[in-house]
């Protein structure tokens, strides 16, 4: 197994577990033959925090049965390896969607609880956490399953909201989620010139709609520099509620080197941006406003035999303006940067997690076709910058951040250190903190 960058290069070998009442033995076997394990959902956090330090993970997806659900009050309890997806298609003909969702369908709910994952409503709506009613987690050191809900267990639930998967196996959880009337959305699309120019969309948008993002082309320079595309949406009030099956394709192999390059980029981008009308307003399905990428499985092949990292931080507000030009400006530089440069302003709702990412400000996320020059000299000088504004980057996307930035950037770690189970550990753990 790999994470969803192919990078970095670490051998994960998938140890499966299809019953909840073998979990207890499954861990501690992991543990007496090789030290530590670490759960593994469906494998989507770019970076290596889903890579077990010893190697050897325990592979969820196949916990994946529905426990309970309840449709007046919109509430479903499911096996922690059942897909964000898998709950959109039982719950979006009932009237319900999933209340805070990621760009992809294919996480799973204990992926989405341990990276306390956010999306495009965040500055109305928090992070996934939020919404999480209860899980039971299972731990190498107490005997029976412990049910941890705001209230009870109250720290290790807020350790495990975000936790990266090292407090224990969340073996089921149930989310509270969105009543909706329609499957369907209202996108209003509009393309802007300047950076100054998506702030003040952001600040008239974030407002009026549940969901708001921007695409940015990040390769341009000179007058071009800046520009980009606003996307503002609602659920509409009244048509389908229909769960959209896959009719996806398929990136069929990884090529030798990668496919998206300066050139292909420049195109691509200043193709993008003619491509959006200035102001528009459509009607389109749920999929394709949230789950773009998702369309062609295996997308990450396109970055080639050397896989790929996204850089994902946050700004806080009072340096956001200044810092993600300055950001823009030595990436566009650089040369690098990806078809895919999302900006996104995050609320001032707190997370009940002790390591969320979000905070009050403007997160940037691009993806870089892996190269040894990113960690060598792009990451260090975006570091810097990110640093001194007061950022932080994101743990689910992160290949390279050192244990200064963490733990200067997250001081909640210790807790969650003392928290941690014996059993598990991550090559990112290990990289930022043992
Ligand atoms: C196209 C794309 C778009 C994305 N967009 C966003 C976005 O908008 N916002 C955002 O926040 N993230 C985003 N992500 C990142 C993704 O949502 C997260 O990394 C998510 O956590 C992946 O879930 P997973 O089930 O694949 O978990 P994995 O990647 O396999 O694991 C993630 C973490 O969860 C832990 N874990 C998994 N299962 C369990 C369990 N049962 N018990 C305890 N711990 C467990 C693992 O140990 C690991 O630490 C995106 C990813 C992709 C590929």
């Amino acid at each position: 197994m790999t994470s969803w960058g192919r990078y970095p290069y670490h051998t994960l070998a998938a140890h499966p577990c299809f019953w909840q009442t073998q979990l207890p033995d499954s861990l501690a076997a992991l543990q007496q033959t090789y030290g530590t394990t670490l759960p593994y959902g469906n494998g989507r956090s770019y970076g290596d925090s889903c890579m077990a330090a010893s190697g050897h993970a325990l592979a969820m997806r196949s916990l994946n049965r529905f426990i309970h659900v309840d449709w007046v009050q919109g509430r479903v309890m499911a096996e922690a390896g059942v897909t964000l997806g898998e709950i959109l298609a039982l719950a979006i003909p009932q009237g319900w969607f999933l209340p805070v969702t990621p760009g992809t369908q294919y996480a799973t709910l204990g992926g989405a609880i341990a990276n306390d994952v956010h999306g495009k409503n965040h500055h109305v709506r928090g992070t996934f956490g939020r919404y999480v009613t209860q899980c039971t987690l299972l731990r190498s050191d107490r005997e029976a399953p412990v049910l941890c809900t705001p209230t009870q267990e109250p720290a290790l639930f807020a350790a495990t909201i975000g936790g990266l998967g090292l407090t224990g196996v969340i073996a089921t959880a149930e989310l509270q989620l969105l009543p909706i009337r329609s499957s369907q959305l209202t996108v209003q699309q509009t393309r802007f010139d300047t950076l100054d120019a998506f702030f003040a969309l952001s600040a008239t948008w974030d407002a009026q709609r549940e969901y708001t993002v921007a695409w940015i082309d990040c390769l341009a320079t000179g007058k071009d520099a800046g520009r980009g595309v606003f996307f503002s949406a609602a659920h509409t009030e009244d048509g389908a509620l229909s769960a959209c099956h896959d009719t996806r394709r398929v990136m069929p192999f990884t090529p030798p080197v990668s496919l998206i390059n300066r050139h292909s980029l420049r195109l691509f981008n200043a193709a993008y941006y003619r491509a959006h009308r200035h102001d528009a307003q459509r009607q389109v399905t749920y999929p394709s406003f949230f789950y773009p990428l998702d369309r062609i499985r295996h997308w990450n092949r396109v970055y080639g035999q050397r896989g790929f990292q996204q850089y994902q931080c946050v700004i806080p507000d009072v340096a956001a303006q200044k810092t993600i030009a300055l950001l823009l400006q030595r990436i566009a530089q650089s040369g690098r940067g990806s078809f895919l440069a999302v900006l996104k302003r995050c609320g001032d709702i707190a997370s009940p997690g002790l390591l969320s990412f979000p905070m009050p400000g403007v997160s940037l996320a691009l993806d870089f076709a892996q190269h040894d020059a990113l960690t060598r000299e792009l990451f260090p000088v975006l570091d810097a910058i990110v640093r001194e504004a007061g950022g932080r980057l994101y743990p689910a996307k992160d290949a390279h951040m050192s244990g200064a930035d963490f733990r200067a950037a997250y001081p909640q770690w210790e807790q969650v250190e003392r928290l941690r189970d014996p059993a598990l550990c991550s090559h990112f753990w290990q990289r930022v903190i043992v």
